[in-house]
């Protein structure tokens, strides 16, 4: 999957942007809270091309005191990660010095850049896009997000410097990346998890050339962890350690399932909890390691299981596993976990069995009706795995609402647990 990374000063519409490219696509609703969550990343296509656009500012750690020099680190690790960069300035306040300043960095690198002047609503101000040509970025394109206008046109430039498309997962293994927020201890885990096993560190054909991953045989099954140099790449700029989400996106596009790795004595940060939402959309398995497990002590594990349950409630299929990488503790039980959410996660159930859960359901009596109409399941097939993946027939689709499919996911998950793994439900009508 191609990555669009969208940097530049904070309100020159880069949010707008990726909102109005993404329109039509359902928002991302968290279904337990019934709650809208940002959108900072997009998954879209245009022209048969599909992409993922990331608004860096977002998703990064904002470093409120200091936040040029956030924006800085984020112009800095776009260019280094993605594979072009939407580069957005503010045609109402024109040229600031900010915007110079992150230009510079992006002309150092080679990578396609585009340089978008919004606020441009109305046509004879475009004329207005030609003081930016200073920049020394090319052409600006003249777009104004808040009235969708050029950004067609600005897709159509993107999706022609964009790579082919290449399969990103590595099939015959499972595929698993560790992802956390920098000092989680996401190095000593992988080293750990690499310690003992026979290791074939490879660069994988087809995958992204900087990337260089590990492949773990044990028990005669073959695990890949995936940009295991990124893990160990200590990235500093200027002594901040800082955590691309660029690479975050793509190690997690290219996983089977992810070990988010948290720092028990800090609990659930804002960030953790993007990556868990990452993960869960892009339908990856999910395991939970509370690592650094030898630092807890009854405060903070009060603190640390409430922020689990009020920030991750919407992975709480995760298996959640106490290690320390430090004391070596607890990461026995991290392979034998991994086969297990991998065997959920590529799992077949099969015919009789998904008819006795439908049967089982319908027993229950639990359904949604409107009017007169009331839904009648009539029956269900897994149409995929990875993740597991059901099509359920009903007579009236259109009577499914999101509390009746968290209902239905519920039973499906009592009946077949797939534990660690996201269940999909579609509908379709059949009379
Ligand atoms: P971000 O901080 O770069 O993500 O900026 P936002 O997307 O949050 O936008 C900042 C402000 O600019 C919001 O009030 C938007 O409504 C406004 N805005 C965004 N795009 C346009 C546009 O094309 N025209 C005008 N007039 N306002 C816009
Ligand atoms: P990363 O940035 O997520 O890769 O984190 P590292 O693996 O580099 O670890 C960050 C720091 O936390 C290092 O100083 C580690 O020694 C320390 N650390 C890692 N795991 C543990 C643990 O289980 N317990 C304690 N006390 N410290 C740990």
């Amino acid at each position: 999957m191609s990555l669009v990374a969208i940097v530049g000063r904070p309100n020159v519409g880069k949010s707008t942007i990726v909102n109005r490219i993404a329109s039509g696509q359902p928002a991302i609703v968290d279904e337990l809270s019934g709650v809208t969550r940002d959108r900072n990343y997009i998954k879209t296509d245009w022209s048969g091309k599909s992409f993922t656009i990331v608004d860096t500012g977002g998703l990064i750690f904002d470093d409120k005191e200091n936040l040029i020099e956030s924006i800085r680190q984020q112009a800095f690790l776009a260019v280094e990660e993605a594979d072009a960069i939407i580069f957005v300035v503010d045609g109402k306040t024109g040229l600031l010095h900010d915007d110079k300043e992150i230009a510079n960095i992006l002309r150092q690198k080679t990578k396609p850049i585009f340089l978008v002047v919004n606020k441009l609503d109305d046509i004879s101000k475009e004329l207005d896009k030609f003081s930016f040509y200073s920049l020394g970025l090319g052409e600006p394109h003249a777009i104004s997000a808040m009235h969708g206008l050029g950004i067609g046109d600005l897709l159509d430039e993107l999706v022609k410097v964009l790579p082919p498309e290449k399969v990103e997962k590595v099939e015959g293994v499972i595929n698993v990346a560790i992802i956390g927020r920098p000092n989680a201890g996401k190095s000593s885990i992988c080293n750990r998890l690499l310690g003992e096993e026979r290791v074939i560190v490879s660069n994988i054909p087809g995958t992204t050339r900087d990337t260089i991953d590990t492949v773990v045989e044990r028990g005669g099954k073959s695990y890949l962890f995936i940009d295991t140099a990124g893990l160990r790449r200590r990235k500093k700029i200027k002594g901040v350690e800082y955590y691309g989400m660029v690479r975050v996106l793509r190690a997690i596009d290219r996983a089977d399932i992810v070990l988010l790795v948290l720092d028990s004595s800090e609990g659930v940060t804002g960030q953790d909890q993007k990556i868990a939402e990452i993960a869960n959309d892009r339908d990856c398995g999910v395991m939970v390691l509370l690592n650094k497990w030898d630092l807890i002590d009854a405060e903070n594990l009060n603190n640390l299981y409430h922020s689990l349950e009020k920030k991750l409630r919407f992975i709480s299929y995760a298996p959640v596993l106490k290690v320390s990488a430090l004391k070596n503790k607890g990461i026995s039980k991290i392979y034998p976990m991994i086969d297990k959410v991998a065997n959920e996660y590529f799992r077949q159930v099969s015919t009789p069995q998904l008819n006795n859960l439908v049967q089982a359901i319908k027993t229950k009596g639990h359904t949604v009706s409107k009017g007169r109409k009331k839904l009648n399941l009539l029956y269900a097939t897994q149409i995929k795995t990875g993740p597991p993946t059901f099509l359920f027939f009903v007579n009236e689709p259109s009577l499914i609402n999101v509390y009746f499919k968290r209902y239905l996911t519920s039973e499906v998950r009592k009946f077949f647990s797939f534990k660690g793994v996201p269940v999909k439900l579609l509908f379709r009508k059949k009379s």
